[in-house]
């Protein structure tokens, strides 16, 4: 009988990569806490009418990407496909509109879509993203990119590009909708069959075809900035302005869109040209509607979602992956030693200091070889002899030097321990941050 293995579109994170993960969330949180944004946690299945409405019938992801299922009680339930629905929702059934402010949310998790997995694809994966919800304010939209791409930026990560677009209102898109299903009429036959399907259901979808004929195609299509209404033709202006101001770079790319009626106004990509194929990191916009479509009042939003595995993809070109390495290891061969030798991992762990234990209970030489390979600091010793008169080998892993003092010496001078642990780790470079 084999070993069961994980399911197509899955994947272990291992603890050699879990480094570049806490990095990425480090960084986040750090950046987005100092714009006062919170972190939110809603449940990973919702009701499965959440994301119908939510994201949209007529869309890929709720066509066919969807986990859905009948629970035992026989509910419909959904693996959530992504987050923003969810936020929203929360936001309704908690009441969260601040006393006549914004609500600025963030959230990070695993996402399930059932897709053909490839490099950047897979069935869960993992998203960082963005919510703020109360103001149709061109500042906000700017704010939101901006967190974006410092959080990318602060990764390290060059070479990426930001495009943007505008989709304007739901009578702009109206109108636009109408000249584009005149527009492809005649080329019905040539577009491939997604796009043919996408004519009556989701005509603007068709602009992001990657099929090339349909590419083609596209590029003679109207362009939907010139079916923007004053307003909405105002706050895009704005923005960009904005952006401008903040010294972020943008390209205009009309095939940009959403095809939804509650996206309005901006939508924006962040792109890199180290991903190949799945080469968007980032994708967000505004979306004045949602919130009135999940049954709360008229509220205008802006948001994003960064794909985590992409984003590591990315990082791992950049750096290698941030190891864990003990401050101390502890060596300890005999019965007393060993008890010892946990009290003593213990009661310096309370004081701070990593500290790994060695539970081999093999050879000295064995022990001291892996707390090489570590990295630690330095090395607690304790045999037979230093059981018996409670004493301790205190060896230097970067110098070598060694000294033998009492345990209660050592654990009453742990200031001075965590000074000389700082003052060897600035000579050595075990960390690759
Ligand atoms: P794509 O066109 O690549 O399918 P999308 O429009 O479906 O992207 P969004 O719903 O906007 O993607 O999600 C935001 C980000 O989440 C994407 O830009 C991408 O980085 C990431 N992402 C989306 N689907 C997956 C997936 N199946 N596997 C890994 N990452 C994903
Ligand atoms: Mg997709």
């Amino acid at each position: 009988m084999g070993t069961i293995q994980t399911l197509p579109g899955t994947k272990d994170i291992l603890p050699e990569e879990i480094g570049y993960w806490q990095y990425v969330e480090t960084i986040a949180t750090q950046i987005l806490s100092r714009a006062m944004y919170q972190e939110i946690r809603p449940p990973i299945f919702e009701q499965t009418s959440l994301f119908e409405r939510g994201i949209g019938e007529g869309t890929d992801v709720v066509g066919k990407e969807m986990y859905t299922f009948t629970d035992r009680g026989d509910r419909s339930v959904t693996l959530r496909p992504e987050g923003t629905a969810g936020v929203v929702r929360a936001f309704l059934q908690n009441n969260l509109y601040a006393a006549g402010g914004v609500q600025r949310l963030w959230y990070c998790g695993p996402m399930f879509r059932y897709e053909r997995p490839q490099a950047g694809r897979q069935r869960q994966f993992h998203q960082i993203g963005l919510e703020l919800i109360g103001t149709g304010d061109p500042r906000a939209d700017v704010e939101a990119i901006a967190l974006a791409t410092d959080i990318l930026k602060a990764l390290g990560l060059q070479s990426l590009k930001l495009d943007i677009n505008s989709v304007g209102d739901r009578s702009d898109r109206q109108q636009y909708r109408e000249a584009l299903v005149n527009y492809f009429l005649p080329y019905k036959d040539e577009l491939d069959p997604d796009s043919q399907d996408r004519l009556e259901r989701n005509p603007l979808r068709i602009l992001d075809s990657k099929d090339q004929r349909t590419k083609e195609i596209n590029q003679n299509a109207p362009n939907i900035l010139q079916y923007l209404g004053k307003e909405s033709h105002k706050h895009f202006e704005q923005v960009q302005q904005l952006l401008t101001d903040l010294g972020i770079e943008y390209h205009l790319n009309p095939c940009l869109v959403r095809g939804l009626d509650y996206y309005t106004h901006t939508a924006f990509e962040i792109q890199s040209d180290d991903l190949g194929a799945q080469a968007t990191v980032c994708g967000g916009g505004r979306y004045d509607g949602l919130v009135a479509e999940l049954g709360g009042g008229q509220t205008p939003a802006v948001g994003w979602a960064i794909g985590m595995e992409r984003l590591i993809i990315l990082l791992k070109q950049l750096k290698t992956s941030p190891q864990m390495s003990p401050d101390l290891y502890i060596v300890s061969r005999g019965e007393a030693a060993e008890a010892q030798g946990l009290i003593l991992a213990q009661k310096l762990r309370f004081e701070g200091l990593t500290v790994e234990l060695d539970m081999s209970g093999s050879a000295f030489g064995k022990q001291f070889k892996r707390a090489d390979r570590s990295g630690a600091i330095a090395c607690l010793v304790l045999g037979d002899e230093e059981a018996e008169n409670k004493m301790v080998q205190l060896k230097w892993l970067t110098t070598k030097e060694q000294e033998q003092l009492t345990q209660e010496k050592l654990l009453n001078n742990i200031g001075e321990l965590k000074e000389q642990v700082d003052r060897h780790k600035k000579t050595t470079t075990h960390s690759t941050q």
